[in-house]
């Protein structure tokens, strides 16, 4: 089909949430390379908002899509699945999880995890104890309860009431989240770097001093590693850079790869407290699923994309470094591995998108001044020098704007 009559389509039939599309159909991929239904060849430096962690197509994934179709794609959760299995040991072992349950996406995973701080607290006898708190600017997904969770008035603002029982309080702010600490306060849930807020960081002081605060108060802190996690950010969770550890955390995006998966994962004391029927999913775990994350991961793992994320995401970071000392409207490029933002001075953000996506270049701008870039993990250093070329020469275009 032609684009435009794929366009056509979609403003007559699609519920329109997306707007105006970025004008253009791809076809198929390979690597990190996309194409165009025209014919036209695209380096993607956004994996689909961190998902596609393997690239495009890689083999490993569509084999063991291939092959778990062509035995069966889906039983009930009321059997024993050879895969869910496997791949939550495989999340065990190479987390600090003891113990899994798998969603089919980040904000139904986030959706388990607040289930499960409040269940537990409930279980003990503290029905109080129910409130979360979460940082202003944060991420949490669209589902009633995450957008609750979120921390931004514009996904919240269409649907209140929003659901109860969710406080904010400012990033890397020990007093404000100390004041905001009640008696029925339950758990901490944030986002080791923010993501959709516009890639903001988490001071390390800021980290420990929430781990401390959660010990002490005898309250769980939840981590949503939706999109950091899983190599992203150079270690293979982002928790271990601040020397932390979770009670409960979640995954989804590069879990699948591609595939719809996502993981509520915690340490044995707190899942207890889920037992048969507080909790339950038709498809969430199913065998297609999970046999194809078990590649996914096993992929990340055996061809050291995680080491290779946090190598090629400081020489990416060192050349856009180079760029900023260049052209005086960038004012900052901050993130870790392959989870980078570039600020802006200007609101041009979406235009420089834009302007890259005619050149061939794949990436995202979160708001009006923040220019984002989330490649797939199998990145190379000439993939970055490629853009880095085009990158500069739009951007020179722009200042003299
Ligand atoms: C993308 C994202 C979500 C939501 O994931 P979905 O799969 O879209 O539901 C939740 N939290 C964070 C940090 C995310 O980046």
């Amino acid at each position: 089909m032609e684009l435009n009559e794929i366009i056509e389509l979609d403003k007559k039939y699609f519920v329109n949430t997306f707007g105006n599309r970025t004008p253009v159909c791809f076809e198929y991929g390979k690597g990190i390379n996309l194409w165009s239904t025209d014919g036209k060849k695209y380096t993607d430096l956004f994996a689909g908002i961190a998902v596609s962690a393997l690239g495009h197509s890689h083999p490993n994934l569509v084999n063991a899509i291939k092959a778990q179709a062509e035995k069966f794609i889906h039983c009930s959760n009321l059997y024993y699945i050879e895969s869910q299995a496997k791949l939550a040991k495989l999340l065990v072992d190479n987390t600090c999880a003891d113990k899994v349950f798998f969603s089919n996406s980040g904000a139904e995973a986030n959706e388990g995890a607040i289930k499960l701080a409040r269940i537990y607290f409930k279980k003990k006898g503290m029905p109080h104890k129910f409130e979360i708190i979460t940082l202003e600017k944060s991420f949490h997904g669209r589902t009633l309860a995450t957008i609750a969770a979120t921390g931004q008035d514009k996904y919240q603002k269409p649907y209140s009431p929003l659901t109860p029982s969710f406080l904010k309080v400012p990033a890397n702010d020990l007093e404000a989240l100390k004041n905001a600490i009640t008696e029925n306060t339950c758990a901490i849930m944030l986002e080791p770097i923010q993501g959709e807020g516009g890639i903001n960081l988490i001071s390390t002081e800021y980290m420990k001093g929430v781990r401390e605060l959660c010990d002490k108060e005898g309250i769980f802190l939840i981590l949503d590693e939706v999109q950091s996690g899983l190599g992203r950010t150079g270690k293979l969770l982002a928790y271990q850079h601040f020397g932390i550890e979770p009670d409960i955390f979640t995954l989804a995006k590069a879990l699948g790869g591609g595939f719809p998966i996502g993981a509520m994962c915690a340490k044995d004391h707190v899942a207890k407290a889920f037992e048969p029927g507080d909790h339950g999913s038709t498809y969430g775990g199913n065998p297609l699923a999970c046999s194809t994350s078990f590649a996914v991961m096993e992929t990340i793992l055996n061809e050291n994309l995680v080491e290779n994320s946090a190598k090629m995401g400081d020489y990416f970071i060192g050349q856009l470094n180079k760029l900023k000392e260049k052209h005086s409207f960038i004012t900052e490029v901050r993130g870790k591995g392959l989870m980078i933002g570039i600020q802006l001075s200007n609101d041009k953000a979406k235009e420089i998108v834009t302007a890259c996506f005619e050149n061939g270049y794949l990436i995202g701008n979160v708001g009006p001044s923040v220019i984002r870039v989330l490649p797939p993990l199998i990145l190379k250093q000439e993939d970055i020098d490629g853009f880095i070329q085009v990158f500069d020469r739009i951007l020179s275009n722009f200042a003299s704007k």
